[in-house]
């Protein structure tokens, strides 16, 4: 049987971490990687990727069936997801919140003038996390939901820590509190703010001079960053921050807290513990590919979110076998 042809347009985390995903399949073979930059100095885990200018994507017209978008969020996939809905299907990770009412309606607008589909926000938060509170609320009517995200390696506040003076390196993990969870899990419905459910935690390489005890009160009281929150903060070798905080780990729980007939407490919840967070996204995207190329062989159009999206549409098995293993 043919398989279905994969490009991916953006060769970062999220791109590296789609070569693996398609590897990884039986039924897509990945055509190529697009990127902005001179392709001559892409440097490809495997010499047999082939390797493109973004430019030269509108010569795969016919060639390529899905194009995964790979792009950031910030300024990469505004444009990106627009561009190429117009040539392909496209499954992208958009994941500004905020801003997904208008990412959607110009991804809708390109997607219907092509008669391609373009699945946008696909990954775990926006994703599956967004899946299960839809799930979660719909089932049960007198409810309250809960995402707890972590333990995850964030960007922003690493960089913050490594700005305190007297840091030579360091990280930041944000780790949702078992003290919250465990009231949630309980049924209570607490009221609780974002620092209730998080703790922080750093681990910090001081330079051989440094005061910790002054390094560990600058961080503690960061306003915004870190002052609301219960942190951490340990000191560590330079050996040991690579040695152990290297990866890009993630995660997080989806709890909804409900109620159903005489004060019956019902719980349902989702989690996910990720040693890679760019790894675990892209595999989500390349499952979505194939809900991009199966619902426009049906003829369908436009703009979708995973939540207008059959699970049947991302497995590689039959419904028949779908049935017979799953149900
Ligand atoms: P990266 O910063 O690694 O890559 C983004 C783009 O930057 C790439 O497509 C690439 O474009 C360019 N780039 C990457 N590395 C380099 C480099 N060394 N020099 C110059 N340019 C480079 O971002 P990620 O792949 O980690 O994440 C992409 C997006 O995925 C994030 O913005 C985030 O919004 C989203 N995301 C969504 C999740 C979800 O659950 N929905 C979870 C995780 C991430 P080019 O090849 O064209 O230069």
């Amino acid at each position: 049987i043919d398989k279905i042809k994969v490009g991916i347009i953006g060769y970062g985390n999220l791109g590296k971490g789609a070569v693996e995903g398609i590897k990884a399949t039986e039924d897509m073979e990945l055509v190529g990687v697009f990127s902005r930059r001179d392709p001559k100095n892409l440097v490809v885990e495997d010499e047999s990727i082939k390797k493109f200018h973004v430019d030269e994507a509108k010569d795969f017209v016919g060639k390529i069936d899905v194009m995964l978008l790979c792009g950031g969020s910030a300024t990469d996939l505004p444009e990106q997801t627009p561009e190429f809905a117009r040539l392909f299907n496209t499954v992208d990770s958009y994941d500004t919140h905020a801003k997904i009412p208008e990412f959607y309606q110009a991804a809708n607008e390109a997607a219907k003038a092509s008669e391609h589909i373009a699945i946008i926000s696909v990954g775990w938060d926006p994703g599956l996390f967004s899946i299960n509170r839809v799930i979660g609320e719909a089932i049960l009517s007198k409810s309250e939901t809960y995402t707890f995200w972590g333990k995850g390696l964030s960007q922003g506040h690493s960089d913050a820590v490594r700005r305190v003076n007297g840091v030579k390196d360091g990280v930041q993990y944000t780790i949702p509190s078992d003290e919250a969870i465990e009231k949630v899990r309980s049924g209570s419905n607490p009221e609780l703010s974002t620092s209730d459910k998080h703790n922080r935690v750093c681990y910090i390489v001081p330079e051989d001079s440094a005061d910790k005890n002054k390094i560990e009160n600058e961080i503690k009281t960061m306003p915004n960053y870190f002052v609301d929150y219960n942190t951490e903060v340990h000191f560590i070798t330079e050996e040991e921050l690579k040695r152990d905080h290297s990866k890009a780990p993630h995660g997080g729980f989806v709890i909804t807290g409900g109620e159903t007939g005489e004060n019956n407490k019902q719980i349902y919840e989702f989690s996910l513990n990720l040693d890679s967070n760019p790894e675990f996204t892209s595999s989500v995207m390349v499952a979505y590919a194939r809900a991009a190329y199966r619902l426009n062989k049906e003829g369908q159009s436009g703009a979708k979110t995973l939540f207008d999206i059959a699970p049947s549409y991302i497995s590689p098995k039959t419904n028949e076998e779908l049935r017979r293993d799953y149900l």
